[in-house]
C-alpha cells in the first residue's frame, strides 16, 4: 500500500483518506463523498484496531461485512480499499505508541483509557502507509477528531483534517456501526440522546447560559428512559475542549449514554 500510494504521489496525485473499522452506512460514505471531492485519488481503509478496544469492550463481535463494504465502496467511487490484517499491524515485538496527552483524559477518555492512544497510534501507521493530503472525519465522533487534528499538528504530519458532519436517521439517531445490536425497543429509546441535545439547544436559542442546568435538563429528560444509563454530559469549548460553566463561544454538547448494553455517543456544535 505505502509503495502504491508513493507512486500516486509521484505523479503529483492528491491522496483523500478515509480510516473506518468497516460496517459501514451512509455517515461513512458521506466521509467519502467529501474526501472524493477534494482528491485525485480516494484510499479508504477498514480495520477494527484491537489497541482502541478497552478489555470488556466489543472488539471480539464489532460487526462486519467485507463483501457488503466493497460493493458499497465501489459505488461511490473508492478507488483503493486498504484491509490489513492485525499481525501486519502489530507483528510480534510491536513496541510503539503515539499519545496526545491532555485532551485525551476527559470526555470520551475519561470513560475509555487507552482509547485514544489506539486511535492514535493506529491513524498515525495509516497516515504513514498512505500518505493522504487530505483526511476526513465525522463530527459524530467529535473528541476524536480534535485529538487527531492535536497529533497532526504536533507531529508534524503533511495531511490537512476535514470534519464532516454528523449523519442522521429521520428519527434523529445519529447513524453508528453499533446500532445494528441495539433492539426495537432500544433504538426507539436511544432517540433520547438527539432528543436531549434538541433540547439543550433550545434552552440556548432561549437565552440560557447557565451549563449546570442544561446539563440537569438533559438528565432529567433522558431518565425517563429506562434502558438508558447516562455515562456523561458535558459542555465545553469546541476548540480546546475545555469545560464551560457558562456558555460561551463555540460550545460543544456531548454525551455518552449506554443504552441496554450498547454504548452510544452523540454530540451537537453551536455557536453562541
Ligand atoms: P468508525 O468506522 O466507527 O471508526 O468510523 C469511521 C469514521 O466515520 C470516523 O471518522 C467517524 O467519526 C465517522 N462516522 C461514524 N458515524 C458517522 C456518522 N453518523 N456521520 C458522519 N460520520 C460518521
Amino acid at each position: 500500500m505505502q509503495r502504491v500510494c508513493r507512486g500516486i504521489k509521484q505523479k503529483g496525485k492528491i491522496i483523500g483518506f478515509v480510516p473506518t473499522m468497516g460496517y459501514l452506512h451512509e455517515g461513512h460514505l458521506s466521509l467519502v463523498r467529501v474526501a472524493k471531492k477534494k482528491s485525485d485519488v480516494l484510499v479508504v481503509s477498514i480495520f477494527i484496531n484491537p489497541t482502541q478496544f478497552g478489555p470488556k469492550e466489543d472488539f471480539k463481535r464489532y460487526p462486519k461485512n467485507l463483501k457488503r463494504d466493497k460493493r458499497l465502496l465501489k459505488e461511490t467511487g473508492c478507488d483503493f480499499l486498504f484491509v490489513p490484517d492485525i499481525k501486519n499491524m502489530y507483528p510480534e515485538g510491536y513496541d510503539t505508541y503515539v499519545e496526545v496527552e491532555n485532551l485525551t483524559r476527559i470526555l470520551e477518555g475519561a470513560s475509555r483509557p487507552e482509547h485514544f492512544k489506539g486511535v492514535t497510534t493506529i491513524v498515525a501507521k495509516l497516515f504513514n502507509i498512505v500518505q493522504p493530503d487530505i483526511a476526513v472525519f465525522g463530527q459524530k465522533d467529535f473528541q476524536q477528531a480534535v485529538v487527531i487534528k492535536r497529533m497532526v499538528k504536533d507531529l508534524n504530519f503533511p495531511v490537512k483534517i476535514i470534519v464532516a458532519p454528523t449523519i442522521r436517521e429521520k428519527s434523529g439517531l445519529a447513524l453508528s456501526s453499533r446500532n445494528l445490536y441495539l433492539s426495537d425497543e432500544e433504538k426507539k429509546q436511544a432517540l433520547v440522546l438527539y432528543q436531549s441535545l434538541n433540547l439543550a439547544k433550545k434552552m440556548i436559542e432561549s437565552g440560557e447560559r447557565d451549563s449546570r442546568r442544561i446539563k440537569n435538563r438533559m438528565r432529567l429528560l433522558i431518565q425517563k428512559k429506562p434502558k438508558a444509563k447516562i455515562d456523561y454530559i458535558a459542555i465545553n469549548d469546541s476548540e480546546t475542549l475545555r469545560p464551560l460553566k457558562k456558555l460561551k463561544g463555540n460550545v460543544l454538547i456531548s454525551l455518552a449514554v449506554r443504552v441496554g448494553k450498547t454504548r452510544l455517543i452523540d454530540n451537537i456544535k453551536i455557536k453562541v
